[in-house]
């Protein structure tokens, strides 16, 4: 059964995943008084309490590796912050390649690494078996090293900022789904759902990874690009040290 429906609200937040709940928790620790989260099942419930809580600036563009690198910051001050840890190991991410064609793109990546200040190195078949005993290194021309990625738990992780949101006094509404969004006049949304509607609230946030960029109107029309769901992140290293 869930909880009434607030009369209204200034910001929405649709969905307490890993997305949802930082957003609450940031919103209120900026101040915001009158934050509303609606969950249609649980805190975490959705593809966040699934992730294998991998962790790593091996990416290959600026805004992947820059984002990574404020996260790790992040959880280096976790539980200094949230109160509570998160389970968050910096073992390092091992990448063993076994053919010239990917050793060029991870060249590639890591001079771009490199050069904003991430911890990534290029390491030999023998150092990566000095790394992990137990590695088979006959056919690996190279490694890729990155001792500062790691991994948390990304269900600590979610409900840390839906506890820290609440604190702050934001409303986290579970087994609440929306079931539509109608503009009137082009703005202030009303958000119907099962059991009642949820009149004015000026910011929206769509839930999970199928969130697409919302056109303002100035902005005019939507770029093609924004349009397309992002692409899904690769699910960790091939071969990962100590898991
Ligand atoms: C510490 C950590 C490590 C991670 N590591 C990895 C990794 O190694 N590899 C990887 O690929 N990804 C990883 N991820 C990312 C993860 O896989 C997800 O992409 C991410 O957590 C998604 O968060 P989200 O809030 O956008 O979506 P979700 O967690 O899916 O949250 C969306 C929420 O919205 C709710 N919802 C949906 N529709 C409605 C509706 N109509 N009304 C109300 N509620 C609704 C759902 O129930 C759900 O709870 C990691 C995440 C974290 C936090």
């Amino acid at each position: 059964m869930s909880a009434p429906l607030p009369r209204s609200a200034d910001v929405v937040v649709i969905g307490a995943g890993a997305i949802g709940a930082s957003i609450a928790y940031h919103l209120a620790r900026r101040g915001a008084r009158d934050v509303v989260v609606l969950e249609r099942d649980t805190v975490g419930a959705g593809s966040t309490s699934k992730a294998a809580g991998g962790i790593r600036v091996q990416f290959a563009t600026r805004v992947e590796i820059e984002f990574s690198q404020r996260g790790i910051a992040f959880f280096q001050r976790f539980e200094d912050e949230m109160g509570v840890p998160c389970d968050f190991h910096q073992e390092g991410y091992l990448f063993v390649i076994t053919d010239e064609h990917t050793l060029a793109r991870f060249r590639t990546n890591v001079a771009l690494q490199r050069s904003l200040g991430a911890d990534v190195r290029i390491i030999g078949p023998d150092d990566a078996r000095a790394l992990v005993p137990s590695l088979m290194v006959d056919d690996a021309l190279a490694a890729v090293w990155g001792p500062s990625d790691g991994y948390a738990s990304p269900n600590d992780v979610v409900q840390a900022y839906a506890t820290r949101a609440r604190a702050g006094g934001v409303r986290i509404l579970e087994g609440t789904p929306v079931t539509g969004l109608r503009l009137e006049r082009g703005r202030s949304p009303e958000c119907p759902r099962e059991c009642g509607r949820l009149p004015r609230g000026p910011a929206w946030r769509r839930p999970g990874p199928r969130r697409w960029a919302r056109r303002s109107r100035r902005s005019g029309p939507t770029p093609r690009r924004a349009r397309r769901p992002p692409p899904a992140t690769a699910p960790g290293p091939a071969r990962r040290r100590g898991r």
